[in-house]
């Protein structure tokens, strides 16, 4: 409130003052948000990132699209800057008469230089997550202040009407003041229209990050998965005293098989081996593609004898079929692979023993290929 007034317009002003009208156009139009603390208005960063989420999330709400995995990748490339190239292309779309449709953002998000790489997207959906917290926090206050607000606003205007006899400007006030409280009813609206569009982003992004673990061949979790889960079964397994054993595998002269049958039919073979060691997953046992045809299993409750007891039934049945291509008719042949067996706890932290199971999968193959050898 200003201390220089002392007219007898003086408690127009204050009301004035009260209902916000005396305000700046900028800081009128912030007052759904919650104040800045002092730390708050420190930290630009953080403003930064809550308003890419604004953005990111007006683009996919103003054009009507889908607020998807692919969607969100490519508004956050675009307008994190990460990819000035695609921020160009889609503001000269956006100003074209054909406009911005799922469609044309399909086809774009099919040219590589829309693509981010594996390491970009996972980076990303740490970062987008991050934003989504901030924005569906900073929401989620600024409703909480318009209620209030609004609350407040509606008493005024009930003592406001009842002692209307005595002016016109009072009236008028009222009228103001009515029109203001339909205003903070809408900004309201807005707001938990915001937290419901971030809610759903954050289910997408769940959805985007469940899939970002999945190897897309296989259907099996991936290496980056994988580690996650080695590390929970560490913990857990050491603090029981229980055995935890890990296995590496990898398809036998498998670069024949595509050399002979083509990249595709040796997809077809990764695939099948990938449903045989599923086959012996179960709560206790993880399979995994490590990459290429390679896969790397978690064995909770055995020791490394028994992993690879278990393991080499699966080898054996797997050597025991004569598979065909069945696309050509012609035979695969024996399709075999070779193992190594590690002791999770024998070698100081998991990343020795990792190492361990490598070098014993190196010897099996020195040693013939299709067998299990242990550390
Ligand atoms: P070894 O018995 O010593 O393991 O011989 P190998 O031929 O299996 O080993 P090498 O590492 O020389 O070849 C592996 C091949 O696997 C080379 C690569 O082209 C192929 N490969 C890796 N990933 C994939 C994939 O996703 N699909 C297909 N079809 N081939 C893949
Ligand atoms: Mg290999
Ligand atoms: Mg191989």
């Amino acid at each position: 409130m200003t201390t220089k007034a002392t007219s007898a317009h003086e408690p127009v002003g204050r009301l004035l003052h009260w209902l916000g009208l005396h305000r700046s156009e900028g800081e009128a139009s912030r007052r759904g948000a919650p104040p800045p603390g002092p730390d708050e208005s420190r930290d630009l960063a953080r403003g930064a990132r809550r308003e890419l989420a604004e953005t990111i999330s007006y683009f996919l709400i103003d054009n009507g699209l889908d607020v998807s995995p692919a969607n969100l990748l490519l508004a956050h490339s675009a307008f994190s800057g990460s990819n000035p190239q695609l921020a160009r292309q889609i503001a000269a779309r956006a100003k074209s008469a054909d406009g911005i449709t799922q469609q044309w953002l399909d086809e774009l998000a099919e040219q590589d230089a829309a693509r981010p790489e594996q390491a970009d997207l996972e980076r990303l959906m740490a970062r987008l997550e991050s934003n989504v917290d901030a924005f569906q926090a900073h929401t989620k206050a600024a409703r909480g202040v318009t209620r209030d607000y609004g609350t407040e606003l509606e008493q005024h205007v009930i003592d406001l009407e009842q002692v209307q006899k005595t002016g016109q400007l009072v009236t008028n006030l009222a009228g103001l003041a009515k029109a203001m409280l339909e205003r903070t009813r809408k900004a309201e609206d807005d707001m938990r229209r915001s937290e419901d569009e971030a809610r759903a982003l954050r289910r997408s992004l769940a959805r985007a990050t469940r899939e970002a673990e999945i190897d897309y061949l296989t259907g099996l979790p991936n290496r980056r998965a994988f580690e996650a889960l080695l590390e929970h079964h560490y913990t857990e397994a050491r603090a029981a005293c229980e055995p935890l054993s890990v296995a590496f595998c990898d398809i036998d002269e498998f670069k024949r098989v595509n050399d002979t049958h083509g990249h595709e039919a040796g997809d077809r073979v990764i695939k099948l081996i990938a449903d045989t060691l599923a086959h012996i997953s179960d709560d206790h046992c993880h399979v995994a593609r490590h990459g290429g045809e390679e896969f790397v299993m978690l064995f909770r409750g055995l020791p490394p004898s028994e992993a690879a007891a278990r393991l080499d039934e699966a080898r054996e049945a797997l050597a025991n079929r004569r598979l065909i291509n069945r696309k050509t008719d012609q035979p695969f042949g024996q399709i075999t692979f070779s193992g190594g067996v590690a002791d999770l706890f024998g070698y100081g932290d998991s990343r020795g023993a990792l190492k361990a199971a490598d070098e014993a999968l190196y010897r099996a193959k020195e040693a013939g290929r299709n067998r299990i050898e242990l550390a």
